[in-house]
């Protein structure tokens, strides 16, 4: 049972130091147990009470990791019920359906579209993490040799699925390498699945009928020494399988009922044929609960949007999306081509790289980093004036790119161009369009 906040009170050094970011080590221990603060932001604590508050302060829902290096997906870990309280942490992954019944070319086309399907959107790389590789043949040679092809075309994150523990073992000979996760223990092979998954030290992901069915098979593994666990209730109906999400969550979170705290597998793949109702029953699961997300197949016009939403939701409510800060090409620019700047608000970049690669001029285009505020409210704030834009325009490597020394400051900026002319000694500052929809028109126009 997690410890009270007074519990984790007795076990800390009471000195009242205020290292770890709140005045009191009592305030410390009431976050902690509520899941708001990390052990390791007290650097005093004996290692004797580190033991005792690990539990502690794992957060309701543990993480799970599948998949190993730089493509490994962490999912779980969250510590609230709705994304004002705190930002939700870990966003669902995203798996293609591929089963072993499918012929070369079909598996062959999954393994493009994993591939294809990605997408640059305000500076990040939007893609699908996960392939789920079913068994439906009843053949381990088979599903081990569709695995092995999975693994040979693509870096992906793999969920192996099968309830017969030697197919699952014959999978995950080809792929024991990338930490797959292993789908699914149920009440009739737990014992061997939860022996596949220590061997390997892969994840497990844990089926039952229902959610007290449920609870029981995590707490055998857990009592096998299993942490990575992930969890299906069982459900394939809309309305159950949100109804289970929606408690799990608030089972774990708000009675700390460590038996469910895991990150959940969904599959609206098996819940509809109609692929927008797939894609819909998709959405409502990256907003309310879904660890893991497997659908039937991917289609452009249905993934895109939900790697949206996910961006979206699992963004930080308090915090603007903000672009790195830096010098970006569009379209392939010269050492005469125009030279424009704006704020690291990504709605703004992404606005004003959209109008410009629309206008076919290649340009460069500087994103100063304003906190993630707009132009005007960056401006506003002090955040985007002339002792501070200039600075970064001789610093970012812009002069070494071109041959002219003309910078377009965006229209609301405007009363920052005699400021920039001082504070850049040489440079033309030109005041571009208030409007980013005029800035097609006016890049064609614009002479080096
Ligand atoms: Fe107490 Fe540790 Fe916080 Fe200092 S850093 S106030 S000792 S909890």
């Amino acid at each position: 049972m997690p410890l009270t906040g007074i519990e984790i009170f007795k076990l800390l050094p009471k000195t009242n130091c205020g290292e770890c970011g709140v005045p009191t080590c009592l305030a410390f221990a009431m976050n902690l147990a509520s899941g708001k603060m990390e052990l390791a932001a007290c650097p005093h604590v004996s290692e004797e009470s580190k033991g005792k508050l690990a539990e502690a302060s794992a957060p309701p829902i543990l993480p799970v990791t599948i998949g190993v290096g730089a493509k490994a997906l962490k999912v779980g870990g969250e510590t609230v019920m709705f994304r004002h309280e705190k930002r939700f942490e870990n966003p669902p992954g995203l798996a293609i359906l591929i089963k072993d019944t499918m012929d070369e070319a079909e598996v062959n086309a999954r393994l493009d579209k994993f591939k294809q399907l990605q997408y640059e959107r305000v500076g990040l790389n939007l893609r699908p993490e996960l392939m789920a590789i079913k068994e439906e043949s009843g053949d381990a040679q088979k599903f081990e040799s569709v695995v092995s092809k999975v693994v040979q075309n693509s870096d992906g994150g793999i969920i192996l699925m099968s309830e017969n523990p030697d197919v699952l073992a014959a999978g995950l000979k080809a792929c024991a390498d990338r930490k797959p996760l292993l789908y699914a223990a149920t009440k009739d092979n737990l014992d061997r699945v939860a022996e596949l998954a220590k061997g390997s030290s892969c994840p497990v992901a844990v089926k039952a009928s229902g959610l007290e069915e449920l609870a029981q098979l995590t707490s055998k593994l857990t009592g096998a020494g299993l942490k990575n666990i992930v969890i299906d209730s069982g459900s394939r109906t809309t309305r159950q399988a949100f109804q289970d999400q929606v408690i799990i969550r608030s089972a774990a979170l708000n009675k700390k009922f460590r038996p469910l705290g895991f990150p959940t597998i969904t599959f609206p793949a098996e819940m509809t044929d109609d692929p927008m109702k797939e894609a819909i029953i998709a959405s409502m699961f990256v907003a309310k609960y879904g660890g893991i997300i497997v659908l039937s197949d991917f289609r452009g016009e249905s993934l895109f949007p939900l790697l949206v939403e996910r961006m979206n939701i699992f963004t930080d409510p308090q915090r603007p999306l903000a672009t790195t800060e830096g010098v970006y090409e569009i379209g392939g620019p010269g050492e005469n081509s125009p030279v424009l700047i704006t704020t690291n608000f990504s709605l703004t970049y992404f606005l004003i790289s959209g109008y410009l690669e629309t206008s076919r001029v290649p340009s460069w285009l500087l994103v100063k980093d304003t906190e993630g505020l707009s132009v005007m409210t960056a401006w506003a704030a002090g955040k985007f004036s002339a002792d501070i834009i200039a600075p970064f325009v001789k610093k970012c490597g812009i002069v070494d790119k071109i041959k002219h020394q003309k910078l377009i400051i965006p229209g609301y900026a405007a009363v920052e161009s005699g400021g920039l002319e001082e504070e850049l000694p040489g440079w033309e500052i030109q005041v571009g369009p208030r409007e980013g929809a005029h800035i097609p028109a006016y890049v064609k126009a614009w002479k080096a």
